[in-house]
């Protein structure tokens, strides 16, 4: 490991000129800046996580404005009020975490089938009593937009509570203009209320509604119609699907996005989780931010993946809740250098997980992947995922969303099981009140 070091600017009209500052703090940057680079051929040449300790952070109109040594800033601090100085005291801080691929807003639960499922009733069973998607697809068309929100908000301060400063919320349980639209809103009143970065994504071919039944293609034209309405009010970010045998083909998810693509909307796809019919190929056809799942995944389609610059977004809560034993192609992706995110797939059917935290541990355990992989996929390359190109890293320029974390290293966020050492969450440069 090399100890970095980045010239900044350390003249005192720079160090007096911070909004507040952050001192005596370790850094988990994930900035290659400061040698983070998990591809490294020669990992003596980088530095895991792109770590710097005994670090400052000076912050200005909620960005990162500078990264320094604590003994840099320590003569400036007689400048700064008590209340702009926030000394931790040698605790951990990462870029805040990103959630990138979630379905949080939705009505009811399905914790009757969980448990119908463990007295012995198949799937066919329950699926015979109107259970599975169904059943959530019902009860988000009857919620009203405030039954939604406030269904949806107590996921969502669950993962705040563990320093998720930006979330990607799908829609895709409505399967009808009216009701996609009903999540959309939701999901933005959501990140407006609680003041954090929300990515929409439309979703709506996820699955196909009662109403079309043997209809696909019918459905799919549906999908493809709403979508400009919805985009035009300003509720989608970007476009996804559902490309299975058990729910729609390459073909036809293909037509959604090129819909997306003539409106300049990034797509992505619930991709090989079950099977390998195309969606990786036509993610990386359509040059999309990510790839999600990919259980099944060939590498054929990781060299794909690779050239078009797709995040291989994968999530451990699924493969947990599902009791797969397939495992995604993980030494192919690195050997390829395809970024690996990790997320917890929030859904009230295949990963009830509203803890990123365990996702990660997940990853490790489940996945074989590292602890600096997984806090990568929960930082740096989950703002990838989302196409979010000022967070995800501690960097001059980046905006100032942080966690702080009550930890010794940066391993323990993916160790410990339930525990949750927050102890700060800074967004856009402000301290959360509450915790
Ligand atoms: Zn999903």
């Amino acid at each position: 490991m090399t100890t970095s070091t980045v010239q900044t600017s350390t003249d005192s009209a720079t160090m007096t000129s911070f909004d507040n500052v952050i001192i005596n703090a370790n850094l988990a940057t994930f900035s290659k800046q400061y040698g983070f680079d998990i591809y490294s051929d020669n990992q003596e040449k980088s530095t895991p996580y792109g770590q710097l300790m005994n670090a400052a952070i000076g912050i200005k109109d909620g960005k990162i404005a500078w990264v320094g040594t604590h003994e840099q800033i320590k003569p400036h601090l007689t400048h700064y009020k008590n209340d702009q100085i926030k000394d931790v005291d040698g605790n951990w801080v990462t870029p805040g975490l990103i959630d990138c691929h979630t379905h949080i807003v939705y009505g009811g639960n399905r914790s009757n089938e969980f448990e119908a499922r463990l007295q012995g009733a198949s799937y066919q069973d329950i699926a015979a009593q109107g259970g599975g998607i169904v059943s959530t697809v019902s009860a988000t068309r009857a919620a009203n937009e405030e039954e939604l929100f406030a269904q949806s908000e107590k996921r969502l301060l669950a993962l705040i509570k563990e320093g998720v400063t930006s979330i990607e919320i799908k829609s895709g349980y409505g399967l009808d203009l009216e009701s996609e639209r009903k999540m959309l809103k939701v999901a933005r009143a959501l990140g407006d209320k609680h003041n954090i970065h929300v990515s929409t994504t439309y979703l709506a071919a996820h699955a196909l509604p009662p109403e079309y039944k043997d209809r696909a293609d019918d459905y799919i034209e549906q999908v493809c119609q709403w979508l400009p309405i919805l985009h035009s009010e300003g509720l989608v970010d970007a476009v996804d699907g559902f490309c299975e045998n058990i729910a729609f083909t390459a073909e036809q998810i293909k037509r959604v996005f090129e819909v997306a693509r003539s409106l300049d909307l990034p797509v992505k796809l619930h991709s090989e989780q079950l099977s390998n019919i195309g969606a990786s190929a036509l993610v990386a056809e359509f040059q999309g931010l990510s790839s999600d799942h990919l259980e099944h995944l060939v590498e054929d389609d990781i060299k794909k993946m690779a050239a078009s610059n797709t995040v291989a977004v994968l999530l451990p809560g699924a493969f947990y809740t599902l009791r797969d034993t397939k495992l995604p192609p993980i030494e192919a992706l690195r050997k390829h250098q395809v970024p690996i995110a990790v997320s917890t797939d929030c859904n009230p059917g295949t990963s009830p997980l509203t803890s990123l935290l365990l996702a990660m541990n997940m990853g490790c355990t489940l996945f074989y992947l590292t602890t600096e992989e997984v806090l990568a996929g929960a930082t740096v390359h989950a703002a990838q995922a989302l196409g979010l190109a000022k967070k995800g890293k501690i960097e001059v320029g980046y905006d100032a969303d942080l966690a702080l974390w009550d930890i010794a290293r940066p391993a323990d966020l993916a160790y410990q099981m339930g525990l949750n050492p927050i102890a700060g969450i800074m967004v856009q440069g402000k301290w959360r009140e509450t915790v």
